[in-house]
Protein backbone atom coordinates (compact mmCIF):
# COMPACT_ATOMS: atom_id res chain seq x y z
CA UNK A 1 0.00 0.00 0.00
CA UNK A 2 1.21 3.52 -0.86
CA UNK A 3 0.25 7.00 0.14
CA UNK A 4 1.82 10.22 -1.14
CA UNK A 5 0.90 13.19 0.59
CA UNK A 6 2.05 16.93 1.66
CA UNK A 7 3.30 18.43 4.57
CA UNK A 8 4.74 22.09 5.48
CA UNK A 9 4.89 21.59 1.79
CA UNK A 10 7.05 18.58 1.52
CA UNK A 11 5.92 15.76 -0.30
CA UNK A 12 6.62 12.59 1.48
CA UNK A 13 6.59 9.18 0.42
CA UNK A 14 5.67 6.57 2.39
CA UNK A 15 4.85 2.75 2.13
CA UNK A 16 3.01 1.43 5.31
CA UNK A 17 2.78 -1.88 6.42
CA UNK A 18 1.51 -1.64 10.16
CA UNK A 19 -1.59 1.02 10.58
CA UNK A 20 -0.31 1.93 14.08
CA UNK A 21 2.96 3.44 12.13
CA UNK A 22 0.77 4.84 9.60
CA UNK A 23 -1.03 6.73 12.30
CA UNK A 24 1.79 7.66 14.19
CA UNK A 25 3.60 9.33 10.95
CA UNK A 26 0.55 10.70 9.59
CA UNK A 27 0.05 12.78 12.59
CA UNK A 28 3.24 13.75 12.99
CA UNK A 29 4.19 17.62 11.09
CA UNK A 30 7.80 17.40 11.19
CA UNK A 31 8.48 14.27 8.44
CA UNK A 32 10.06 15.55 5.01
CA UNK A 33 12.08 12.75 4.28
CA UNK A 34 11.14 9.47 2.48
CA UNK A 35 10.55 6.69 4.87
CA UNK A 36 9.75 3.35 4.39
CA UNK A 37 8.93 0.96 7.07
CA UNK A 38 9.33 -2.44 5.66
CA UNK A 39 8.98 -5.62 7.48
CA UNK A 40 12.06 -7.00 8.10
CA UNK A 41 12.94 -10.30 6.00
CA UNK A 42 16.56 -11.53 6.83
CA UNK A 43 18.56 -13.83 4.81
CA UNK A 44 18.35 -17.69 4.45
CA UNK A 45 21.23 -18.32 6.18
CA UNK A 46 19.97 -16.13 9.58
CA UNK A 47 16.31 -17.42 9.35
CA UNK A 48 16.90 -20.05 12.60
CA UNK A 49 17.52 -16.94 14.57
CA UNK A 50 15.63 -15.72 17.57
CA UNK A 51 14.43 -12.19 18.37
CA UNK A 52 14.61 -11.19 14.60
CA UNK A 53 13.16 -7.84 14.73
CA UNK A 54 9.73 -7.74 13.02
CA UNK A 55 10.32 -4.30 10.62
CA UNK A 56 12.86 -2.07 9.56
CA UNK A 57 13.10 1.48 8.26
CA UNK A 58 15.14 2.61 5.16
CA UNK A 59 17.20 5.67 6.96
CA UNK A 60 20.82 4.51 5.51
CA UNK A 61 22.13 4.70 1.48
CA UNK A 62 22.98 1.26 1.36
CA UNK A 63 25.16 -0.91 -0.89
CA UNK A 64 28.53 1.52 -0.18
CA UNK A 65 31.24 0.92 -2.37
CA UNK A 66 33.97 -1.28 -2.05
CA UNK A 67 37.72 -0.24 -3.80
CA UNK A 68 41.49 -0.55 -3.36
CA UNK A 69 43.42 1.39 -0.51
CA UNK A 70 46.50 1.88 -1.22
CA UNK A 71 47.98 3.11 2.34
CA UNK A 72 51.38 4.10 2.91
CA UNK A 73 53.19 1.34 4.75
CA UNK A 74 51.75 -1.86 4.00
CA UNK A 75 53.59 -5.31 3.54
CA UNK A 76 53.60 -6.15 0.05
CA UNK A 77 51.72 -9.46 0.19
CA UNK A 78 48.69 -7.37 1.29
CA UNK A 79 45.74 -5.83 -0.85
CA UNK A 80 44.00 -3.83 1.44
CA UNK A 81 40.72 -2.23 0.00
CA UNK A 82 38.33 0.01 1.91
CA UNK A 83 33.91 -0.62 2.49
CA UNK A 84 33.14 2.74 2.69
CA UNK A 85 30.30 2.84 5.26
CA UNK A 86 31.43 6.80 6.07
CA UNK A 87 29.02 6.45 3.23
CA UNK A 88 26.26 5.84 4.28
CA UNK A 89 24.91 9.27 4.59
CA UNK A 90 25.81 12.80 4.90
CA UNK A 91 24.14 13.94 8.75
CA UNK A 92 23.58 10.15 9.13
CA UNK A 93 27.37 8.64 8.07
CA UNK A 94 28.58 5.92 9.35
CA UNK A 95 27.59 2.16 11.27
CA UNK A 96 25.11 3.45 13.89
CA UNK A 97 22.35 4.55 10.95
CA UNK A 98 22.94 0.83 9.99
CA UNK A 99 21.79 -0.58 13.70
CA UNK A 100 19.20 2.70 14.11
CA UNK A 101 17.39 0.96 10.73
CA UNK A 102 16.59 -1.42 13.21
CA UNK A 103 16.24 0.50 16.52
CA UNK A 104 14.25 3.60 15.08
CA UNK A 105 11.97 0.65 13.69
CA UNK A 106 11.10 -0.80 16.83
CA UNK A 107 10.33 3.06 17.98
CA UNK A 108 7.88 3.62 16.15
CA UNK A 109 6.36 0.55 15.71
CA UNK A 110 6.13 0.53 19.85
CA UNK A 111 4.14 4.00 19.37
CA UNK A 112 7.12 6.11 21.18
CA UNK A 113 7.45 9.64 20.48
CA UNK A 114 10.91 10.14 22.77
CA UNK A 115 14.01 8.76 22.00
CA UNK A 116 16.23 8.38 24.84
CA UNK A 117 20.26 7.57 24.65
CA UNK A 118 23.76 8.00 25.34
CA UNK A 119 27.38 8.36 24.73
CA UNK A 120 30.45 10.34 25.12
CA UNK A 121 30.48 14.44 24.68
CA UNK A 122 31.16 13.59 20.42
CA UNK A 123 28.85 10.57 20.45
CA UNK A 124 28.72 9.74 16.53
CA UNK A 125 25.88 7.33 17.82
CA UNK A 126 23.72 9.99 19.70
CA UNK A 127 24.72 12.43 16.84
CA UNK A 128 22.79 9.72 14.26
CA UNK A 129 19.97 9.27 16.50
CA UNK A 130 19.55 12.61 17.02
CA UNK A 131 19.37 13.44 13.17
CA UNK A 132 16.88 10.53 12.30
CA UNK A 133 14.76 11.28 15.73
CA UNK A 134 13.80 14.43 13.97
CA UNK A 135 13.15 13.05 10.24
CA UNK A 136 10.75 10.55 12.11
CA UNK A 137 8.98 13.17 14.17
CA UNK A 138 10.53 12.08 17.27
CA UNK A 139 12.09 13.99 20.10
CA UNK A 140 15.48 12.69 20.79
CA UNK A 141 17.08 12.94 24.13
CA UNK A 142 20.91 12.35 25.16
CA UNK A 143 22.74 11.90 28.20
CA UNK A 144 26.16 13.04 27.16
CA UNK A 145 29.28 11.67 29.40
CA UNK A 146 32.19 14.55 29.56
CA UNK A 147 34.88 16.22 32.26
CA UNK A 148 32.67 19.40 31.90
CA UNK A 149 30.28 20.26 34.56
CA UNK A 150 29.69 24.23 33.33
CA UNK A 151 26.91 23.69 30.30
CA UNK A 152 28.10 27.12 29.29
CA UNK A 153 31.43 25.74 27.90
CA UNK A 154 30.12 22.71 26.50
CA UNK A 155 30.45 24.92 22.95
CA UNK A 156 28.73 22.87 20.09
CA UNK A 157 31.92 21.89 18.13
CA UNK A 158 31.69 18.97 16.24
CA UNK A 159 29.07 16.24 16.60
CA UNK A 160 27.39 18.28 19.12
CA UNK A 161 26.73 21.29 16.69
CA UNK A 162 24.27 18.37 14.87
CA UNK A 163 23.07 17.48 18.16
CA UNK A 164 22.31 21.04 18.69
CA UNK A 165 20.46 21.95 15.62
CA UNK A 166 18.23 18.87 15.91
CA UNK A 167 17.06 20.39 19.19
CA UNK A 168 17.83 17.59 21.28
CA UNK A 169 17.89 17.54 24.43
CA UNK A 170 21.08 17.32 26.13
CA UNK A 171 22.06 15.76 30.02
CA UNK A 172 25.54 15.97 30.89
CA UNK A 173 27.09 13.31 33.17
CA UNK A 174 30.60 12.83 34.87
CA UNK A 175 32.57 11.27 32.10
CA UNK A 176 34.04 8.06 33.95
CA UNK A 177 29.76 7.17 34.78
CA UNK A 178 29.35 3.79 33.50
CA UNK A 179 26.59 2.44 31.62
CA UNK A 180 24.81 -0.48 33.80
CA UNK A 181 25.28 1.64 37.41
CA UNK A 182 24.87 5.69 35.95
CA UNK A 183 23.28 5.51 32.57
CA UNK A 184 21.19 3.27 32.21
CA UNK A 185 19.40 4.28 35.39
CA UNK A 186 19.14 8.04 34.75
CA UNK A 187 17.67 7.05 31.05
CA UNK A 188 14.95 4.68 32.78
CA UNK A 189 14.24 7.68 34.91
CA UNK A 190 14.13 10.65 32.83
CA UNK A 191 11.43 8.18 30.34
CA UNK A 192 9.64 7.62 33.52
CA UNK A 193 9.53 11.53 34.28
CA UNK A 194 8.57 12.02 30.90
CA UNK A 195 5.78 9.57 30.71
CA UNK A 196 4.46 10.60 34.26
CA UNK A 197 4.42 15.00 32.95
CA UNK A 198 3.58 13.97 29.10
CA UNK A 199 1.39 10.51 28.90
CA UNK A 200 4.48 10.04 26.55
CA UNK A 201 6.38 6.51 25.65
CA UNK A 202 10.39 6.68 25.16
CA UNK A 203 12.55 4.44 23.20
CA UNK A 204 15.51 3.51 25.46
CA UNK A 205 18.80 2.86 23.62
CA UNK A 206 22.20 1.34 25.13
CA UNK A 207 25.69 2.86 24.07
CA UNK A 208 26.68 2.75 20.54
CA UNK A 209 22.30 0.80 19.28
CA UNK A 210 24.45 -2.56 20.56
CA UNK A 211 21.93 -4.69 21.76
CA UNK A 212 20.43 -7.95 19.96
CA UNK A 213 18.34 -5.16 17.57
CA UNK A 214 20.73 -3.07 16.73
CA UNK A 215 22.87 -6.35 16.05
CA UNK A 216 20.76 -7.03 13.08
CA UNK A 217 22.14 -3.71 11.43
CA UNK A 218 25.85 -5.56 10.47
CA UNK A 219 24.12 -8.97 9.91
CA UNK A 220 22.06 -7.04 7.27
CA UNK A 221 25.28 -5.02 6.25
CA UNK A 222 27.05 -8.76 5.70
CA UNK A 223 24.37 -9.81 3.54
CA UNK A 224 25.20 -6.85 1.33
CA UNK A 225 28.49 -7.47 1.26
CA UNK A 226 28.04 -11.06 -0.01
CA UNK A 227 26.45 -9.16 -3.02
CA UNK A 228 29.22 -7.27 -3.48
CA UNK A 229 31.43 -10.43 -3.74
CA UNK A 230 32.99 -11.03 -0.26
CA UNK A 231 33.58 -14.64 -0.52
CA UNK A 232 35.15 -14.59 -3.57
CA UNK A 233 37.31 -11.44 -2.88
CA UNK A 234 38.47 -11.04 0.59
CA UNK A 235 39.75 -13.16 3.45
CA UNK A 236 39.73 -10.64 6.67
CA UNK A 237 37.52 -7.89 7.79
CA UNK A 238 38.93 -5.63 10.09
CA UNK A 239 36.91 -2.57 11.79
CA UNK A 240 37.25 -0.02 15.02
CA UNK A 241 35.22 -1.54 18.16
CA UNK A 242 34.44 0.54 20.05
CA UNK A 243 30.57 -0.74 21.82
CA UNK A 244 30.99 -4.04 20.09
CA UNK A 245 27.61 -3.93 17.67
CA UNK A 246 29.61 -4.07 14.45
CA UNK A 247 31.72 -6.72 15.81
CA UNK A 248 28.98 -8.94 17.15
CA UNK A 249 26.86 -8.30 13.49
CA UNK A 250 29.58 -8.97 11.53
CA UNK A 251 30.56 -12.71 13.48
CA UNK A 252 27.39 -14.03 13.93
CA UNK A 253 26.97 -13.26 10.37
CA UNK A 254 30.15 -14.83 9.08
CA UNK A 255 29.05 -17.73 11.36
CA UNK A 256 26.43 -18.83 9.61
CA UNK A 257 27.69 -18.56 6.25
CA UNK A 258 30.59 -20.56 6.93
CA UNK A 259 32.89 -19.47 8.98
CA UNK A 260 35.27 -18.29 5.19
CA UNK A 261 36.78 -14.66 6.71
CA UNK A 262 37.87 -14.16 9.65
CA UNK A 263 36.59 -11.15 11.86
CA UNK A 264 38.94 -8.75 13.36
CA UNK A 265 37.80 -5.78 15.62
CA UNK A 266 40.24 -3.52 16.49
CA UNK A 267 39.40 -2.08 20.38
CA UNK A 268 39.43 1.82 20.69
CA UNK A 269 37.72 1.24 24.24
CA UNK A 270 37.47 -1.54 26.36
CA UNK A 271 39.56 -4.53 25.94
CA UNK A 272 39.08 -8.13 24.27
CA UNK A 273 37.59 -9.00 27.61
CA UNK A 274 34.90 -6.72 27.37
CA UNK A 275 33.92 -7.22 24.14
CA UNK A 276 33.76 -11.02 24.00
CA UNK A 277 31.54 -10.97 27.39
CA UNK A 278 29.21 -7.87 25.46
CA UNK A 279 29.46 -10.64 22.38
CA UNK A 280 28.12 -13.59 24.34
CA UNK A 281 25.47 -11.75 25.52
CA UNK A 282 24.35 -10.82 21.85
CA UNK A 283 25.19 -14.53 20.57
CA UNK A 284 23.09 -16.08 23.76
CA UNK A 285 19.69 -13.41 22.86
CA UNK A 286 19.65 -14.50 19.47
CA UNK A 287 19.76 -18.48 20.21
CA UNK A 288 23.34 -19.18 18.99
CA UNK A 289 25.79 -21.51 20.89
CA UNK A 290 29.05 -20.80 19.75
CA UNK A 291 32.05 -18.66 21.68
CA UNK A 292 32.92 -15.37 20.85
CA UNK A 293 36.14 -16.33 21.24
CA UNK A 294 35.47 -18.55 18.48
CA UNK A 295 34.31 -16.48 15.93
CA UNK A 296 35.85 -13.26 16.64
CA UNK A 297 38.93 -11.63 17.42
CA UNK A 298 39.38 -8.38 19.45
CA UNK A 299 42.68 -6.77 18.84
CA UNK A 300 44.17 -4.85 22.02
CA UNK A 301 46.96 -2.56 22.37
CA UNK A 302 46.12 -0.06 19.95
CA UNK A 303 43.36 2.31 22.39
CA UNK A 304 46.73 4.68 22.69
CA UNK A 305 46.02 7.01 25.77
CA UNK A 306 42.62 5.43 26.18
CA UNK A 307 38.80 6.20 24.51
CA UNK A 308 38.74 9.50 23.44
CA UNK A 309 42.20 10.77 23.65
CA UNK A 310 44.33 11.08 20.63
CA UNK A 311 48.09 10.85 21.00
CA UNK A 312 50.52 13.01 18.92
CA UNK A 313 51.13 9.93 16.28
CA UNK A 314 47.62 9.01 16.04
CA UNK A 315 46.83 12.27 14.99
CA UNK A 316 50.05 12.44 12.60
CA UNK A 317 48.84 8.86 10.98
CA UNK A 318 45.31 11.13 10.17
CA UNK A 319 46.64 13.38 8.02
CA UNK A 320 49.36 11.35 6.90
CA UNK A 321 46.21 8.97 5.16
CA UNK A 322 44.20 11.87 4.43
CA UNK A 323 47.48 13.30 2.44
CA UNK A 324 48.16 10.14 0.60
CA UNK A 325 44.67 8.58 -0.16
CA UNK A 326 41.75 11.00 0.29
CA UNK A 327 40.37 9.08 2.99
CA UNK A 328 39.52 10.90 5.86
CA UNK A 329 39.70 9.26 9.13
CA UNK A 330 38.47 10.63 12.36
CA UNK A 331 40.54 10.56 16.51
CA UNK A 332 38.51 8.42 18.39
CA UNK A 333 37.49 4.97 16.09
CA UNK A 334 39.47 5.15 12.80
CA UNK A 335 42.46 6.13 12.89
CA UNK A 336 43.66 4.46 15.70
CA UNK A 337 41.60 1.29 14.12
CA UNK A 338 43.63 1.67 10.87
CA UNK A 339 47.22 2.59 12.25
CA UNK A 340 46.98 -0.12 14.39
CA UNK A 341 45.60 -2.70 10.99
CA UNK A 342 48.79 -1.48 9.48
CA UNK A 343 50.63 -2.21 12.67
CA UNK A 344 49.34 -6.15 12.93
CA UNK A 345 50.21 -6.36 8.97
CA UNK A 346 53.35 -5.72 9.40
CA UNK A 347 53.95 -7.21 12.96
CA UNK A 348 51.51 -9.80 13.06
CA UNK A 349 50.62 -11.31 9.62
CA UNK A 350 49.52 -14.60 11.00
CA UNK A 351 46.88 -13.48 12.68
CA UNK A 352 45.08 -12.68 9.27
CA UNK A 353 43.55 -15.75 7.20
CA UNK A 354 44.67 -14.52 4.14
CA UNK A 355 46.05 -11.61 2.17
CA UNK A 356 43.23 -10.00 0.83
CA UNK A 357 42.21 -7.31 3.80
CA UNK A 358 38.75 -5.50 3.81
CA UNK A 359 38.94 -2.51 6.03
CA UNK A 360 35.35 -1.46 7.03
CA UNK A 361 35.45 2.47 7.09
CA UNK A 362 32.93 3.19 10.01
CA UNK A 363 32.55 7.06 9.94
CA UNK A 364 33.35 9.38 12.50
CA UNK A 365 34.03 12.19 9.85
CA UNK A 366 32.52 15.15 12.73
CA UNK A 367 34.81 13.63 15.54
CA UNK A 368 37.38 15.76 13.13
CA UNK A 369 35.69 18.83 13.74
CA UNK A 370 35.82 18.65 17.73
CA UNK A 371 39.10 21.06 17.65
CA UNK A 372 41.62 18.19 18.37
CA UNK A 373 43.23 18.00 15.15
CA UNK A 374 43.73 21.94 15.06
CA UNK A 375 46.94 22.56 15.90
CA UNK A 376 48.12 19.48 14.06
CA UNK A 377 46.73 20.69 10.80
CA UNK A 378 48.45 24.58 11.69
CA UNK A 379 51.57 23.43 12.66
CA UNK A 380 54.13 24.93 10.49
CA UNK A 381 56.23 22.16 8.94
CA UNK A 382 53.02 20.69 8.14
CA UNK A 383 52.30 19.72 4.91
CA UNK A 384 48.83 20.61 5.62
CA UNK A 385 50.12 24.19 6.43
CA UNK A 386 50.68 25.00 2.86
CA UNK A 387 48.75 28.74 3.01
CA UNK A 388 49.97 31.47 0.95
CA UNK A 389 48.58 34.76 0.17
CA UNK A 390 48.57 35.71 -3.67
CA UNK A 391 48.26 38.93 -4.13
CA UNK A 392 48.78 39.78 -7.85
CA UNK A 393 47.94 37.34 -10.24
CA UNK A 394 51.41 38.19 -11.90
CA UNK A 395 53.05 37.10 -9.01
CA UNK A 396 53.53 33.55 -8.50
CA UNK A 397 53.64 33.09 -4.65
CA UNK A 398 56.15 30.71 -3.10
C1 LIG B 1 30.56 3.68 17.14
C2 LIG B 1 31.65 3.69 16.17
C3 LIG B 1 32.48 2.57 15.99
C4 LIG B 1 32.34 1.33 16.80
O1 LIG B 1 31.24 0.54 16.43
P1 LIG B 1 30.57 -0.38 17.53
O2 LIG B 1 29.51 -1.10 16.82
O3 LIG B 1 30.02 0.56 18.57
O4 LIG B 1 31.62 -1.24 18.11
C5 LIG B 1 33.48 2.64 15.06
N1 LIG B 1 33.67 3.74 14.33
C6 LIG B 1 32.91 4.84 14.47
C7 LIG B 1 33.23 6.04 13.65
C8 LIG B 1 31.88 4.86 15.40
O5 LIG B 1 31.12 5.95 15.54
Amino acid sequence: MSKSKSYNGCVLFVRFLKLSSLNNIRNSTTLSMSTLLQPYRPPEWAKELQNIPSSKIQLANGNTPIYRWNLNGLPSEFAVSIKRDDMTGSTLSGNKVRKLEFLMAKAISSDCKHVITCGGIQSNHCRAVAVCSRQLGLQPHLVLRTDISNVDEVGCKGNLLLDRLCGAKIYLTARKSPYLTELKPRMEALAKHILETTGEQSYLIPVGGSDTVGLFGYISVFEELLSQGLHEQFDDIVFACGSGGTAGGLAIANYLTGNKLRIHGIAVSDDANYFHHHCNEMIKSVGLNVKSQDILDIIDGHKGQGYGISTQDELDFIINVSTSTGILLDPVYTGKAVKGMVYELNNNPDMFKGNRILYLHTGGIYGLYDGTIDNTVLRSSSSTNYVKLWTNKTDLPT
